[in-house]
């Protein structure tokens, strides 16, 4: 799953822009997902008074609203982009407003200076209003999802990858830098997405078959302290793949 942000200051040709990627994305036969990042504070669904939230100020905690038309899962907190992710399985998810993640993104402004305020890592080209009158900014180009979606979907087929990790660096710097600089460089062509020892996790730990992201340092401690008490059982081999599961039954009331 590739996932792409396209980011910016307000009024500067997001939502156009996501709509034509998402369009063309479709034309070519992908099946594609989208977020939409939401920075307005008072922003919220579930209003107060309603069935729904009534539901959650009672104490559940998790909320659906099953319409004729629609189904709303109701979490009552901001989850992370990972956690949203499990709920996806498409060939790309488009985000809108989405920055601090370590992905592709496409960078809108309606001037130099909104590129300016706004420029980071992981950008692979600008766009929006801005993009009618330039060719290039800084080290990417400027390509305008209205008259050039084919240029601009062709690159987001070459660069979109799937999320690499945000760990503090005092939890991993196994690639010799932080999780920014790995993605950027990974965008870049100078890194492989494969070289983030995440993607290479050979201890892997499920709760209700999510699966946990794991640092280095807690895969090594995990895979201590498992194979020290399994290998005093019978049966244990060196070198052997360990699978453990852990039940917890709490439906056994026959
Ligand atoms: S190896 Fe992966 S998890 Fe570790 S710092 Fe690099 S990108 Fe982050």
């Amino acid at each position: 799953m590739r996932i792409l942000s396209v980011y910016g200051s307000t009024k500067t040709g997001k939502t156009t822009t996501v709509e034509a990627i998402i369009k063309e994305l479709r034309k070519r036969r992908y099946s594609v997902g989208s977020i939409k990042e939401i920075h307005y504070e008072h922003f919220q669904i579930d209003q107060p008074g309603t069935n729904t939230s009534r539901h959650r100020q009672a104490g559940s905690q998790l909320v659906t609203a099953r319409g004729l038309h629609e189904t709303d899962i109701l979490y009552s907190e901001k989850l992370s982009l990972a956690d949203i992710l499990k709920h996806y399985s498409h060939d790309f998810v488009i985000c809108e407003g989405v920055e601090d993640a370590n992905i592709a993104k496409i960078l809108t402004g309606a001037s130099n200076h909104d590129l300016d305020e706004r420029w980071g890592p992981c950008v692979i080209a600008v766009s929006g209003v801005v993009s009618a009158q330039l060719d290039s900014y800084r080290d990417v180009q400027a390509i305008n999802a209205l008259t050039d979606i084919d240029q601009l979907v062709s690159l987001i087929e070459e660069k979109a990858m799937p999320l690499l990790p945000d760990v503090d660096a005092a939890c991993c710097s196994a690639c010799g830098m932080d999780c920014r600089t790995f993605c950027d460089s990974v965008l870049k062509g100078k890194s492989k997405h494969s070289e983030c020892v995440q993607q290479q996790q050979s201890v892997h730990v499920f709760i209700n078959d999510q699966p946990l992201d794991l640092v280095p340092f807690v895969q090594d401690m995990i895979r201590a302290a498992s194979a020290g008490m399994i290998s005093q059982l019978r049966g244990y081999q060196e070198q052997a793949d360990i699978r453990i599961e852990i039940r917890n039954n709490h439906d056994a009331s026959t």
